[in-house]
């Protein structure tokens, strides 16, 4: 099946829940068991049973299914946030003694937890520029114990070779893990291109109606079980009614990002043109230095990119933040509603340095009219330059 057709199709049974096309909500805490030898008999290493409510529900199994299976995966969990997710995959797999390689463009609280935490349990943190490749080989050591990438990098777009960086790892018998939050199972078939752990803020396209806090952890089958059991031992879970929603969520994914796509793209090439605008950090762009990778690995582009304006004052970035009137200013994205944010990633880079001066603008684009849109970034910018 293609995967449009899949998006109507997975993690439902009709027959088997009287009918409904959905699956119902099924919420619990207590599951209760019809006699002590049932009760007693639960095989531990199966997580799609009836157990107890933290190890989910119906409810919670067929999102669950309906991911593993879009993406191409063996198995899938899902938690209380993206972050969430990235922790248990990381603790899955980093122990005391050990090595672990992150990507220098990594979501910033991936990095708070891997310096935070992961530091203090006596892990070795090692930040790679994201465009290494295959020369990863240099810096593997023989505790190196993961190697996490995210593609392309969160706030900079940095595009990363996955499938190089898999085929040291595999070679060395090391786990791949990414953050393939931008790709979604959508767009991205992780599985295909050397990822074993691919982990989803499903907070973002997938629930896709900014109302829901929920990761989405789908592994191969050599690594589900580390996986699984170290979401069980942090008890990490979500809830009945997030599920739902985020499979209602997941039954547009399709319709919603080549839209959106297209959208983005459209509003990324007027930006390109703009002489307020020194770059545009999206690899869907020809003019991106990661677009042959992305063309090449993936299947669509999330409407999330950034741009570099030439320098300005702090004052001006603020007067063209503020006048936008259709952008939301705020975290998250992959709702159907457009956002800004100002980050600065400058202080977000150890192992490489940022090359731009310039203010740096993260856009996410709805399913707005692009017009309206671009019209309203022209009547900022035009505010920009009246605040000089
Ligand atoms: C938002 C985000 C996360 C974290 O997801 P939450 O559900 O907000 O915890 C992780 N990775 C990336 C790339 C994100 O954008």
């Amino acid at each position: 099946m293609k995967k449009d057709t899949q998006l109507g199709h997975l993690g439902r049974n009709p027959l088997q829940t009287h009918g409904t096309v959905n699956m119902p909500v099924y919420r619990a805490s207590t599951i209760v068991f019809p006699d002590l030898e049932t009760y007693g008999s639960r095989p531990a290493d199966d997580y799609k049973i009836p157990r107890y409510g933290i190890h989910g529900t119906p409810s919670n199994w067929a999102l669950e299914e309906a991911v593993a299976k879009l993406e191409g995966g063996y198995n899938a969990v899902s938690v209380c946030s993206g972050l969430a997710a990235i922790n248990a995959a990381l603790c899955a797999f980093a122990k005391s003694g050990s090595h672990v390689l992150v990507a220098d463009s990594v979501y910033g609280p991936t990095r708070s937890f891997c310096n935070r935490r992961l530091a203090a349990f006596g892990v070795d943190i090692e930040y790679y520029d994201p465009l290494i490749g295959s020369k990863i080989k240099n810096i593997i050591k023989s505790n190196t114990c993961l190697i996490f990438c995210e593609a392309p990098g969160s706030l900079s777009f940095d595009m990363q070779d996955i499938p190089a960086i898999a085929q040291e790892a595999h070679a060395r018998d090391i786990p791949v893990l990414a953050d393939t939050t931008w790709g979604t199972p959508y767009f991205f078939k992780s599985f295909e291109h050397g990822v074993d752990v691919s982990i989803h803020a499903a907070t973002k396209y997938i629930v896709g109606h900014s109302d829901v806090m929920m990761g989405i952890i789908v592994t191969n089958e050599k690594y589900w079980l580390p996986v699984r059991r170290a979401v069980a031992d942090y008890g990490y879970c979500s809830s009945a009614d997030d599920c739902y929603l985020a499979l209602r969520g997941l039954r547009t994914i399709g319709v919603r990002m080549k839209q959106q796509m297209s959208n983005a793209i459209q509003v990324a090439r007027w930006l390109a043109a703009r002489a307020e605008v020194k770059r545009v950090l999206y690899p869907a762009l020809e003019s991106d230095p990661g677009y042959a990778l992305w063309k090449r690995d993936f299947e669509g582009a999330a409407s999330l990119f950034s741009l570099v304006l030439n320098p300005v004052s702090k004052k001006q970035v603020a007067t063209f933040v503020d006048a936008l009137k259709l952008f939301g200013i705020g975290s998250s994205w992959g709702g159907y509603e457009s956002l800004v944010t100002a980050p600065n990633i400058a202080h977000l880079r150890t192992a490489t340095r940022w090359p731009d001066d310039g203010p740096v603008i993260r856009l996410h684009i709805g399913l707005e009219d692009p017009q309206d849109l671009t019209a309203d970034l022209a009547q900022a910018l035009a505010a920009m330059a009246a605040a000089a």
